[in-house]
């Protein structure tokens, strides 16, 4: 036990543990008051389309800056606020922001589209479908501006993810599976629901010139990703050479720091400026 091994040891161990409570206690009480505290923003990173290098797209990701722990990556808050439900006002409050923010760049760039991040605990609300909609309707951007990206785990339940995507349809808006590769769906879910979008997984496009297989793997699901008139999207490009190789596969977008980092609103306003000329 740790006490044999001795006492600081012991000491060491539980003052660690007891730091590790203390910032998830910290984190937890404070994503309760991160919205009203305006301590939430969202950075943008482009999606461009491969053969062209245009710029069709931007995924929205959160950012929160806490007042003391300052800059924490959603990686560690989204699952907290998954668990204590914050995920619900935070998730509505990515949603209006990044719709917001689309319908004032329409002004000058009408064709943009936007990606926003949505979990599954989100997507397990009653009226869900109706906060889309009526976010949309707010802004005053057209649903097929809009892309909800999901993850895999939602799959799982055949039934209920049919239903809610034939209501995604009904209202217009893209769905993207998210992290395409890791999770759980099974190929025969892919053919039957209404996916209009795979995006890679990054662990496989940073490994596909290293590693023969997962070259295969990301060449495997761009085919069948193109057999089943799936748009692909590759996550974490961070070289000249997986981009080049993934235009050569057939891949048709991609996203990643080799093509830009995510970037606050007004920089990433002047990225685009440039970029379309
Ligand atoms: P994701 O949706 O798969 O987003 C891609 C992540 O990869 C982002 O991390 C992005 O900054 C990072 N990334 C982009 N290009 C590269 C690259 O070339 N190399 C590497 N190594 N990384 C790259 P970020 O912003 O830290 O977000 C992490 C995850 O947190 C997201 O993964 C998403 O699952 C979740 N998340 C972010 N924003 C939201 C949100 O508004 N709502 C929800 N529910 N989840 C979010
Ligand atoms: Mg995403
Ligand atoms: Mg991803
Ligand atoms: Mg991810």
């Amino acid at each position: 036990s740790a006490k044999e091994r001795g006492g600081n040891t012991f000491c060491l161990y539980s003052l660690t543990e007891e730091a590790g409570a203390v910032r998830s206690m910290k984190l937890e009480n404070g994503l309760r008051t991160s919205i009203e505290n305006e301590q939430l923003h969202l950075v943008y990173q482009p999606i461009i389309h491969l053969q062209t290098k245009r710029v069709v797209g931007l995924e929205a990701l959160l950012r929160w800056e806490h007042a003391e722990l300052g800059s924490i990556s959603p990686a560690e808050f989204i699952p907290v606020a998954e668990k204590n439900g914050m995920i619900i006002p935070i998730g509505k409050w990515v949603l209006e922001t990044a719709c917001r923010q689309l319908k004032e760049w329409h002004s000058e760039l009408p064709d943009l589209c936007i990606a926003v991040n949505v979990s599954t605990r989100q997507i397990y609300e009653e009226n869900f479908a109706d906060t889309v909609k009526k976010t949309l309707d707010d802004s005053g951007v057209a649903a097929s501006k809009l892309t909800l990206e999901i993850t895999e785990s939602l799959m799982q339940n055949h039934n209920f993810s049919n239903r809610i995507f034939k209501r995604f349809k009904e209202i217009g808006v893209n769905l993207s599976i998210d992290d395409f590769g890791t999770g759980y769906s099974s190929l025969s879910v892919l053919s039957s629901l209404q996916i209009d979008r795979l995006k890679i997984d990054q662990s496989f496009i940073q490994q596909m010139l290293e590693h023969e297989k997962t070259g295969s793997i990301v060449k495997t699901i761009i085919d069948m990703g193109n057999n089943l008139d799936l748009e692909l999207i590759a996550e974490g490009i961070e070289t000249q050479e997986q981009e080049e190789a993934l235009r050569e596969c057939g891949c048709q977008y991609g996203q990643g720091y080799h093509i830009s980092k995510p970037f606050p609103p007004e920089e990433m306003f002047r990225f685009l400026s440039v970029r379309s000329k």
